[in-house]
């Protein structure tokens, strides 16, 4: 399968005309205590800035990652 690795797109930030691509996106969440490091996250970003946006999936699944944070960051403190 050929994956584009470079999209054409003007940032805002750093006027850099180029995203791109990176399939191992790490975000390191914490709430309350709780940690969770997501990997292998999708996403285009801007080599200069580091400005970027992660792929629809990405973002959903970061979301979801971060409900169950707080949901378990609530729990604990419940139980204590
Ligand atoms: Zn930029």
């Amino acid at each position: 399968m050929d994956k584009r690795t470079t999209m054409s797109r003007q940032c805002l930030s750093c006027g850099h005309h180029e995203m791109l691509r990176n399939e191992d996106y790490q975000e390191h969440l914490q709430f309350n205590g709780e940690s969770e490091v997501l990997i292998g996250l999708s996403s285009w970003f801007f080599p200069i800035c580091g400005d970027g946006e992660l792929d629809p999936e990405s973002s959903a699944q970061l979301a979801v990652a971060h409900d169950e944070l707080v949901h378990r960051a609530r729990a604990r403190q419940l139980h204590q």
